[in-house]
C-alpha cells in the first residue's frame, strides 16, 4: 500500500517558490492501477516520484507497504526501492548495451550471479514477448518494444509496486494499447500495484480501477474510475471525461431544439449495471409517460458501461416526479438541462 499523507512540495527557482504539491492525501492500495490524471505542470512527475523518493517531500509522510520513507536511511532506502520498480516515457536505456544487458542491468547491481540472472533475463524478456531481441541494441527496436525492454527491467528485482511516468505518451494508438494490455497483465499475473500518470484519459479508462485528477499542485478529484468518470464534479474532470465520452449534446441537434423552443429535457447519467438494466423500459411502462430519446452516448469503463442520456419527458408534473423519484432510486443521477 502507498500512503502520502500532506504532502506539501515546494521549489526554488530564480529567488521564486513555487508550490509543486499542495496537501496531498492519496491512499493506493495493493492490487491497484491507480491513475494520477492532470494537465503539464499539474505536480504529476513530481507526485509520482515521491513513492521512491527520489523526490523528498517539503513536508509530509510517505509510507510504503508500512514503511515511513522520511525515516529511512541510505542502506534502508536502497533495499525499499528494489521494491519499486519505474518506467519512463523516454524510456531511459542504455543504448550502447545490448538488450538482455540492459534488462540485467538492476540484477548486476544486486550482484546476483551469472548462471540466475541469464535465466532471470530470459524468463523476462519472454514475458514481454522479446526473446528473440536479447543481443539487439535499442537503437534496433520500435518504440513500443523500447518500452517493454524498459517494463522487463522495471520487473527484473521482482517489485510489489509499478510507476509509471507517461509510460504511453511518446507511443502510436495500437502500440500504446499493446503496452496498456502488458501492464495489466502484470497487475494480473503478479498482483503487482501500479501507480501510473497520464495526460490522456482513454489510458485511465482502459486499465485503471481508481484515478485522481490533478491541477495546479492539488487532488480536486479522486475515487474509482467509475465514479470520477460517472459523476465527475470538477470543471478539469469533465472536460477530461469529455475526451473519452461526449457528454454534451452536439450542437446541431442542440439548435433544433433552440429552435422549437423545447422543454422538458433531461439528462441521465447512469453507471454499471444501471446503464444496461431497462430502466427507461420500465419508465415507459410504469408511469406512461411520453418519453423523447435526444441523444445518447455509452462508454466501456472497468468491464462496465456508463450512459449518458438526453431525453424529453412530457406528462403530468406529479407523474413526472414520481418518475424522477424512480429513477434516483435506481441510482441515475438526473439533472433537469435548460437548452441555450
Ligand atoms: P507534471 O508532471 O504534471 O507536468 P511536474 O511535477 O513536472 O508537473 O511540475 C509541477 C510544477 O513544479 C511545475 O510548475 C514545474 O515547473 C515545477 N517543477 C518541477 N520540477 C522542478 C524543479 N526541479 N525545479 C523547479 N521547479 C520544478
Amino acid at each position: 500500500m502507498i500512503l502520502l499523507e500532506q504532502i506539501c512540495k515546494k521549489y526554488h527557482r530564480e529567488g521564486q517558490e513555487i508550490d509543486a504539491l499542495k496537501d496531498i492525501n492519496i491512499q493506493v492500495e495493493q492490487g491497484d492501477i491507480f491513475g494520477v490524471i492532470g494537465y503539464s505542470g499539474a505536480g504529476k512527475s513530481t507526485l509520482v516520484r515521491l513513492v521512491n523518493y527520489l523526490e523528498k517531500p517539503t513536508s509530509g509522510k510517505v509510507v510504503v507497504d508500512g514503511q515511513c520513507l522520511n525515516k529511512l536511511n541510505k542502506h534502508q532506502l536502497r533495499n525499499t526501492r528494489k521494491q519499486i520498480g519505474m518506467i519512463f516515457q523516454n524510456f531511459n536505456l542504455l543504448e550502447s548495451k545490448t538488450i538482455s544487458q540492459n534488462v540485467a542491468m538492476p540484477l548486476i547491481l544486486e550482484k546476483m550471479n551469472k548462471n540466475e540472472m541469464k535465466t532471470r533475463v530470459n524468463e523476462l524478456l519472454q514475458f514481454v514477448g522479446l526473446e528473440d531481441k536479447q543481443m539487439s541494441y535499442p537503437n534496433e527496436l520500435s518504440g513500443g518494444q523500447k518500452q517493454r525492454v524498459g517494463i522487463a527491467r522495471a520487473l527484473a528485482t521482482n517489485p510489489r509496486i509499478l510507476l509509471c511516468d507517461e509510460a504511453t505518451s511518446a507511443l502510436d494508438p495500437q502500440t500504446t494499447q499493446s503496452i496498456l494490455e502488458l501492464l495489466k497483465k502484470i497487475n494480473k499475473e503478479y498482483n503487482i500495484t501500479i501507480m501510473l500518470i497520464t495526460h490522456e484519459m482513454q489510458v485511465i479508462q482502459q486499465i485503471c480501477n481508481k484515478v485522481a485528477v490533478m491541477e495546479q499542485g492539488e487532488v480536486i478529484e479522486v475515487g474509482s474510475v467509475l465514479d470520477v468518470f460517472g459523476y465527475p464534479e470538477q470543471l478539469t474532470t469533465k472536460k477530461f471525461v469529455q475526451t473519452v465520452i461526449s457528454n454534451k449534446i452536439p450542437s446541431s441537434i442542440k439548435r433544433k431544439l433552440k429552435e422549437k423552443s423545447e422543454k422538458n429535457i433531461y439528462k441521465l447519467e447512469m453507471v454499471g449495471n444501471h446503464a444496461t438494466k431497462s430502466i427507461l423500459h420500465q419508465l415507459i411502462i410504469n408511469y406512461q409517460l411520453h418519453l423523447n430519446v435526444i441523444y445518447t452516448n455509452m462508454a466501456e469503463i472497468q468491464e462496465t458501461t456508463l450512459a449518458i442520456w438526453y431525453v424529453q419527458i412530457e406528462g403530468e408534473e406529479r407523474t413526472k416526479r414520481a418518475a424522477i423519484d424512480f429513477l434516483e432510486r435506481q441510482k441515475v443521477r438526473i439533472k433537469e438541462v435548460t437548452i441555450e
